[in-house]
């Protein structure tokens, strides 16, 4: 039966959502706080444009819009670590012809506005801030800009409302739900550099490039127009901190000594700097993601990860697709065993792709600059080279595969245990692999009982 769903929160998750609900002939109203951004000329907030890649690909197949975005994305085919010294090093991502895109954030959302709002069963009503939710009723409750209140009241309410979710706020009162939020210490701040003359890129425009540092990184994703958009991680408190770099001197000396090849191309360096706000990192768990037929939680509102294997919003679209494929199977119109079937499939997942985010943080700023990480990346290159059915890297598994990322978490870590085993045969990276072949072939059937083992 078709039923009446409040969807909180119209970013690319609620909106992406809402053309599934529609497709299955719900009707849906999705309430966002912020204007409508078709008709402002105002960012969709946080970073200015993002890496979308396979799971978030396959879950907007729905939207009917993955033309219209790749149309509109860079591939990035690959990491290009820029060192101290100006000496640019490259890793590809996967194999040739994989990649991952560099998308606009705001695009990204008007495009799924834009679909969501084509649908007859969907209305979408902005600048209304949900305020409290009232669980047992699936009832609503939202304030108006000039102060004044409305009540709505459906079937249920699915709340996607992001990171500082209100819906979730009110569910961490009830009764034994568990929440846990963590800040790591570092903070971002978004640089830019231009595009060169007549819109050429200054950079190489297909690799996310990286500038590890240790302690901190920048990074840099490129835009259509030939520009590319850096983000400082940085801590917020010590030397070197943004509490340290305070005066113009302090910030121009720090970026000509960490960055110098950047800073070349970063002629608005110091006004961006002082313009652009910090901003903290989360990550979130929570559970139940459900309440009884009437609420869920879904994309960041229930599992906010830190944006270091850039799946953040793709793990949001996978949550969309899942819960549409559930929706198809199930046969009754109760929908409290659906929830509660699909936060217990789900929830795993958004705890291992909150890990793997954490830990790549430590890779990308520190380790893609180490030599026995590298030796290390060669060792797992070679593997998936020589046995690309039988082994994939961890990279690979998470971004280029559509295996549960739990899966590909326990696969990672039997991937470091074959690495070192591999690692044991003299002289492995240094010579032929093929002279190696009948080793190898043994590792990797010993690795391959051991994922069957699970
Ligand atoms: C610096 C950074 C870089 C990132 N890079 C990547 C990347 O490369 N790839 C990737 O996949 N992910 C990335 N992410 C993660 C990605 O941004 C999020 O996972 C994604 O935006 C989650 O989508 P969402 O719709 O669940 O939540 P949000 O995007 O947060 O959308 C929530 C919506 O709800 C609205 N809202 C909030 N509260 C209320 C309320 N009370 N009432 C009504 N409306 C409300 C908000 O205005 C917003 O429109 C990055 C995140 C950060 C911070």
């Amino acid at each position: 039966m078709s039923k009446n769903i409040t969807i909180i929160g119209g970013g690319p998750v609620g909106c992406l959502l809402s053309v599934y609900l529609a497709k299955r002939g719900h009707t849906v109203s999705i309430f966002e706080r912020r204007p409508d951004m078709r008709s402002n000329s105002m960012s969709a907030g946080r970073s200015i444009n993002l890496a979308l890649s396979d799971r978030g690909l396959r879950g907007l197949e729905a939207a009917g819009i993955v033309d219209d975005i790749l149309s509109v994305a860079i591939p990035m085919h690959g990491r290009m670590m820029h060192s101290i010294d100006g000496s640019e090093h490259y890793q590809p991502y996967g194999k040739e012809g994989q990649a991952i895109n560099s998308v606009s954030r705001g695009g990204i959302n008007k495009a799924l506005l834009e679909c969501a709002d084509g649908f007859s069963n969907v209305n979408i009503t902005f600048n209304v801030r949900c305020s409290h939710v009232d669980l047992e009723t699936a009832t609503a409750h939202f304030t108006h800009p000039d102060g004044t209140t409305s009540i709505i009241e459906s079937d249920c309410i699915i709340a996607t409302d992001g990171a500082y979710s209100a819906v979730r706020e009110v569910m961490q009162k009830t009764d034994r739900f568990n929440y846990q939020q963590f800040y790591i210490e570092h903070g971002y701040k978004e640089l830019h550099i231009p595009a060169g003359e007549h819109g050429a890129f200054t950079m190489e425009k297909h690799a996310l490039h990286i500038w590890p540092r240790k302690q901190y990184m920048m990074i840099a994703l490129p835009n259509m127009d030939g520009s590319f958009t850096c983000t400082l991680f940085f801590p917020f408190e010590g030397d070197p901190s943004f509490a340290s770099l305070q005066s113009d001197d302090e910030i121009m000396s720090f970026f000509t000594e960490q960055f110098p090849d950047a800073l070349s191309m970063m002629p608005t360096l110091l006004e961006d700097y002082k313009k652009n706000p910090v901003s903290s990192l989360v990550t979130v768990r929570a559970f139940p993601w459900a309440y009884k037929d009437k609420v869920l939680l879904m994309g960041d509102s229930a599992h906010a990860i830190v944006p270091f294997f850039g799946q953040g919003m793709n793990a949001g679209f996978e949550d969309c697709r899942v819960f549409d494929e559930m929706l198809a199977a199930h046969s009754s119109d109760d929908w409290t065993s659906l929830f509660h079937a699909y936060e217990l499939a789900r929830k795993p997942n958004g705890d291992a792709i909150a890990e793997l985010a954490l830990n790549n943080f430590i890779e990308m700023r520190d380790l893609v600059a180490d030599p026995e990480f590298l030796r290390r990346k060669k060792a797992e290159r070679m593997l998936s080279d020589m046995f690309p059915d039988a082994f994939h890297t961890a990279y690979s598994m998470v971004t280029f595969n559509h295996m549960p990322y739990s899966e590909a978490l326990r696969r990672g870590k039997l991937n470091e245990s074959i690495i070192d085993s591999m690692l044991e045969i003299p002289g492995i990276l240094e010579s032929d692999p093929e002279s190696h072949k009948t080793a190898l072939e043994t590792l990797i059937r010993e690795y391959g009982e051991r994922i069957k083992l699970a």
